[in-house]
């Protein structure tokens, strides 16, 4: 794999408005390093320990996004440094990283997760439950969270057209809120199989791992 020929890649590939987030969770950080000359500067992770690790040892202008599903009892470990939280299904979780943003006395941007695809196994909260949170007088109340947009996953398909049009609702679904929540501008949604379908579906936000640093070794 040849990392910073890919950044490139994927940098002259992608419109000016979409964001590149390279997911970079199980590689190592010579891994990492490489995109970073690439020009690359967000990466995002899906466990907090691996991300706090590698926050500690890489350059202090990378932004780290979060892109897993986010335990509360753990939120303490990257609210310090974390830029963006990708996941969030709750107004618990919002209300956990609210006080511990304020505790560091940063306010941490985040985007609701909306559930899209088809498998059950697929975290996230309906379009319903998302406008509840933000209606909500408790959100009203925080003052060190920002949600500025949503993210999804599309089911994991060789099925273009179902993806399309599981991105496609979401697409919907963000018109819709920005209507009535202005402070939502960003819509995280594609991977490496499916990133350019979402792009055509208006994404502002690329999470692109494998096509970038090759398959994953879990063992
Ligand atoms: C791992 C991961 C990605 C990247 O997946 P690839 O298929 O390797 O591009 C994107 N989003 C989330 C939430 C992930 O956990």
């Amino acid at each position: 794999m040849d990392i910073s020929e890919n950044i490139k890649k994927y940098k002259g590939e992608l419109p000016d408005e979409v964001k590149l987030v390279a997911i970079s969770k199980t590689k190592p950080n010579e891994d990492l390093m490489e995109a970073y000359r690439a020009g690359q500067r967000i990466f995002g992770e899906n466990k907090i320990q691996e991300m706090t690790d590698k926050w500690e040892a890489l350059p202090g202008d990378i932004e780290w996004h979060m892109v897993g599903h986010v335990q509360r009892n753990k939120v303490k470990y990257m609210a310090p440094f974390v830029s963006l939280i990708h996941a969030v299904d709750s107004l618990k979780l919002l209300k956990e990283i609210n006080k511990r943003a304020k505790q560091n006395e940063r306010t941490i941007n985040c985007l609701l997760q909306i559930k899209i695809a088809e498998e059950d196994s697929k975290f996230g909260i309906s379009a319903e439950e998302a406008k509840e949170i933000l209606k909500s007088e408790a959100y009203g109340k925080m003052e060190n969270v920002r949600v500025i947009g949503l993210m999804g996953m599309a089911t994991f398909t060789d099925d273009q057209e179902q993806v399309s049009s599981e991105f496609k609702y979401l697409k919907s679904v963000f018109d819709d809120f920005k209507k009535q929540f202005p402070d939502l501008t960003e819509l995280s949604m594609g991977m490496s199989g499916d990133y350019q379908i979402a792009v055509k579906h208006g994404s502002t936000m690329v999470r692109i791992g494998s096509s970038i640093f090759g398959a994953r070794n879990y063992n």
